[in-house]
């Protein structure tokens, strides 16, 4: 019970790999993901802690031990394991979290399926992830909790704890509240979340969103609003809310501070990975493999809210289209395999092989082959490499919190060219204005994207990318730790955090 940051996220803050019989924890260096933002917080603080979920076959008796002190370049923190078994991370993680939730957030009510969800293990869980913040927050601490498979966190955390100052981040959209109260416990999610003191959010729409569903069940008067910052909500940027909400006052006095925090990329490392010998050298490697021509490249994982399918569809239609882009135009399409244990992801698989077979076998020659799908993931340096060789990054989910694919993107492109074809409803489109900005849902609006991407000339893809260059680096992820630390402790760690 002593430290003065709690993060509380479901995995565990670094690789653990078993050498010797002995078990090393091993930093995981790409800066891909979240958990190396997170970590670096704890350079910030004096004493920090996290809180995560490691398997276990007897939780009482799991075999490992539940607290293990770590040191490594982020610097020192406790990291605290909650022993689950296998049927409680399946029930609260890959069918609860996943199937019910992760649709639901994403406006994607056909896919819900409630059936299975079984939601005694939820709380159950959640319950046991409270429990083992409680255990390490010091008095009046700050505790951190991340996104929506902790939901019911906060709630129990002040019941054992009204002492801490609680923060909840959503890394995902916030749907509004015709979307969201399609789960039936949506009363007690909303309740556990008022139980915070700040709510955080990526975006101004989905902070809003989030104030339709407490007024859905909740009078809670009149929300104040602010003006959002130009350089939050950039021109060109259709589909934001100019004001964002601030507070929610609870007719019992407590005060939800919402906050409106972009989650940005580590432009330093990519800018400096970007200029590497190494990277210079594959981008010439890959440069050679690509040849003349345009490059597209699209990234993401197999689910279905990052509508891969949809934009192989758009890329087979661009070549019934334009025959002049014949063995002109080629496609990386890097759709990450998720997880195996969910099995919700083999359709969408099945789908993108077969319509990147049928483009090859209806565009391609025994020489050349229009798609290439990559279902493996691609090492962050061979990414970057791959960012700078392409003429257009084409990022058009369905639905997406934020999407730091594009924004590793601009990152990369210290030569100012390249364009980036974004999809509306990517968090990102709110910052990044300069994009060809596109709607997935509508063929018409993805076929006029890629033409103009295509077709962009070299002043204009210029003028873009270096709107795009400023918006990123203005907002990475050392605005983004700095905008937290001040949501989390005003008072306490404010500017001079670094003790
Ligand atoms: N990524 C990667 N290799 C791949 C595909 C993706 O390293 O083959 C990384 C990518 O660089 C990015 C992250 O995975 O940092 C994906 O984040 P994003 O916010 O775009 O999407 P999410 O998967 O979180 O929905």
């Amino acid at each position: 019970m002593s430290s003065e940051l709690v993060i509380v996220y479901h995995r565990q803050p670094y690789e653990e790999v078993e050498v010797d019989g002995r078990i090393e924890y091993r930093e995981n260096k790409s800066p891909n993901g979240i958990v190396p933002t997170l970590k670096s917080f704890f350079g910030k603080v004096k004493n920090a802690s996290w809180v995560a979920w490691k398997e276990a076959e007897d939780t009482s008796n799991p075999g490992f031990d539940r607290v293990v002190h770590i040191e490594d370049s982020f610097g020192k923190y406790t990291v605290s394991r909650l022993p689950l078994t296998k049927e409680q991370v399946s029930s609260f993680y890959h069918v609860t979290s996943k199937e019910a939730f992760w649709p639901i957030l994403h406006g994607f009510k056909e896919k819900y399926n409630y059936d299975p969800v079984d939601w005694p293990t939820f709380r159950e869980v959640n319950w046991a992830f409270a429990e083992a913040a409680a255990a390490e927050a010091a008095q009046g601490a700050s505790v951190w909790v991340h996104d929506y498979n902790l939901w019911l966190v906060p709630g129990y955390l002040r019941q054992l704890r009204p002492d801490v100052r609680i923060s909840f981040y959503h890394h995902t959209p916030f749907p509004s509240a015709d979307m969201f109260n399609v789960l039936p416990w949506r009363g007690e999610i909303i309740d556990s979340l008022l139980a915070a003191d700040v709510v955080g959010f990526h975006i101004p729409r989905y902070a809003a969103n989030f104030v339709s569903c407490v007024r859905s069940q909740h009078d809670v008067g009149n929300v104040p609003r602010v003006r959002v910052p130009d350089d939050l909500v950039t021109e060109g940027s259709a589909l934001s809310d100019r004001t964002v909400p601030t507070e929610i006052h609870m007719s019992d006095g407590h005060v939800v501070h919402l906050g409106v925090t972009p989650v940005g990329v580590d432009v330093d490392y990519i800018d400096g990975l970007a200029a590497s010998d190494e990277t210079a050298e594959l981008a010439k490697r890959f440069r050679a493999e690509v040849g003349d021509g345009k490059m597209l490249l699209s990234v993401g994982r197999t689910d279905y809210t990052k509508g891969g399918a949809d934009q192989l569809l758009a890329f087979e239609r661009l070549l019934e289209r334009r025959p002049d882009l014949h063995e002109q135009v080629r496609l990386l399409h890097v759709s990450v395999s998720a997880n195996r244990a969910m099995t919700v992801y083999e359709p969408i698989q099945k789908e993108l092989e077969e319509i990147a077979g049928r483009i090859n076998g209806r565009f391609g020659s025994f020489s050349f082959q229009p798609v290439a799908l990559i279902s493996r993931a691609v090492p962050f340096e061979e990414l970057v490499a791959w960012y700078q060789v392409s003429d257009v990054a084409w990022i058009t989910p369905l639905a997406d919190g934020m999407n730091l694919v594009c924004k590793e993107f601009i990152s990369a492109r210290r030569d100012g060219d390249g364009v980036l074809v974004l999809s509306e409803f990517a968090g990102a489109a709110v910052e990044l204005g300069a994009a060809v900005m596109t709607n997935p849902f509508s063929s018409r609006a993805m076929d006029h994207a890629i033409d103009l991407a295509i077709d962009m000339p070299e002043d204009e893809r210029r003028a873009r990318m270096k709107l795009l260059r400023a918006a990123v680096a203005k907002r990475d992820t050392h605005h983004w730790a700095a905008d937290q630390l001040a949501l989390l402790s005003p008072k306490d760690f404010g500017d001079d955090s670094g003790a």
